[in-house]
């Protein structure tokens, strides 16, 4: 796909994700796990249901089950037993009989509908010491009656290979009955911060120093991934350091993240080192924030290099290298929400890359939902996407809009959301 919009000499930032997915390989090995310990991770074989779901016939709501045919003969039935949740009516409900039903309750034999108990009257009879029950409104056939199967069907497919599972997946596999999930194995990912001006939060800042944010910032964001997360700290901008932690984190892990010295700074070896080491691009990708950005393969690795500055080290990581990560996971269900909604305020927005920036979805006194900017949008200020529930995404032929403009908006998901 050419972009003729972005600025010659950038990298449309849709190439640098195709070009990326296309030059990974999703891990392979695979392992059972309990589904109380499978939240996160992705399904290697599809689930077929081993079970009919619900198993049988049963009521809807606490009350009487009968046949349709006895209520157009008479308002008031017999009542001839009971069924309830694990204790299923034993014999077979005749014409003119009702049985007390609970809610799961299996439908007795000879019952297709349930009346629920507040349009019911027990009526005492002395003479045959059974109670009858009086039907105040009449009834359509299978009324609050759950089917067989409705749920899931014995056989169906119930999730594909690919999925990775959600909290509530975990109880359909466990409404199933299945105890254990056959999952890929977890991916790991090494975290490197390059730069002598990082100190780790706790130490002590001297004249030029800032503190440490990324590394922090992305094993968050990978924890959530359901990513093992191996942490190399502050490596100093000395080339034999920065070789020997990539050396390192090359043996441990399946994909790296660095971030700092992607640029051409005077200390910025990390070029250097990983030219030496693998096969790495260096990119200007047509985004915003970002820029700077390395891709390519160590011996045993995938390499990211992500830019400093804190707000383009997390988006370009979002946007670029997460789903990268999703895929060597195998995960094949994890597409972004995007809506289209009106701007609340103006937008600034240059032609030529394409813009993540950060705003604020909300629902105005209308009930319409609208958006608005965070803001600076300087690449420094983190703050801003701490304010933000969502990106605007504007594509490189964008110029500035205007309040009352529809844009794009992507959802922040559960990867930057708690
Ligand atoms: P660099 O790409 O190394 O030139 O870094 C660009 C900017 O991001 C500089 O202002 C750095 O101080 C800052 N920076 C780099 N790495 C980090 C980090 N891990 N945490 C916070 N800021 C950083
Ligand atoms: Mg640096």
């Amino acid at each position: 796909m050419v972009d003729c919009y972005s600025t010659p000499g950038l990298l449309p930032f849709e190439q640098a994700l195709t070009k990326m997915l296309n030059n990974v390989i999703p891990v392979q090995d695979v392992e059972n796990v309990l589904i109380e310990a499978a939240l996160g991770r992705v399904v290697s074989q599809s689930i077929y249901s081993p079970l009919n779901v619900p198993p049988h016939d049963n009521s809807a709501m606490d009350g009487y089950a009968f046949s349709h045919e006895s209520l157009l003969q008479s308002t008031t039935l017999i009542l001839a037993g009971r069924s309830m949740a694990g204790d299923p009516f034993q014999g077979e409900c005749l014409l003119g009989e009702c049985i007390r039903i609970m809610t799961g309750a299996k439908m007795p034999k000879g019952c297709d509908t349930v009346e629920m108990q507040e349009n019911c009257e027990v009526i005492d009879d002395d003479v045959v010491t059974r109670k009858s029950i009086k039907f105040l409104q009449s009834k359509d056939k299978a009324s609050h009656v759950r089917f067989v199967g409705e749920d899931i069907t014995k056989g169906q497919v119930v999730f594909e290979q690919g999925r990775k599972l959600s909290a509530i997946d975990i109880g359909v596999l466990a409404s199933l009955g299945v105890p254990t999930v056959s999952v890929y194995r977890k991916v790991t990912v090494a975290l490197i911060s390059t730069g002598d001006e990082l100190k780790l939060p706790g130490a002590l800042l001297t004249e030029g120093d800032i503190f440490e944010t990324n590394s922090f910032t992305l094993a968050a964001m990978l924890e959530k991934m359901h990513v093992n997360v191996i942490k190399f700290g502050v490596v100093k901008d000395d080339k034999t350091l920065i070789r020997n932690a990539f050396i390192e984190a090359d043996k441990q892990a399946d994909a790296i993240f660095s971030s700092g010295g992607v640029s051409v700074g005077d200390a910025d070896y990390t070029k250097i080192v990983l030219d030496e080491l693998g096969e790495i691009d260096f990119w200007k990708i047509a985004m915003k924030p970002g820029k700077p950005f390395a891709f390519g393969h160590l011996p045993n690795s995938v390499f990211f290099g992500l830019p400093g500055n804190p707000v383009s080290a997390t988006v370009t990581a979002h946007m670029l290298a997460i789903p990268v990560i999703a895929k060597i996971q195998n995960c094949t269900n994890a597409k972004p929400t995007r809506l289209r909604i009106k701007t609340e305020t103006d937008i600034r927005k240059s032609v030529g890359r394409m813009d993540f920036q950060r705003g604020v979805l909300t629902t105005n006194d209308q009930g319409d939902m609208t958006v608005t900017s965070t803001g600076n949008q300087g690449s420094g200020v983190l703050t801003s996407l701490a304010k933000a529930n969502c990106y605007i995404v504007l594509s490189a032929e964008q110029g500035h809009l205007q309040a009352g403009e529809v844009v794009t908006v992507q959802l922040f998901d559960s990867v930057i959301q708690h």
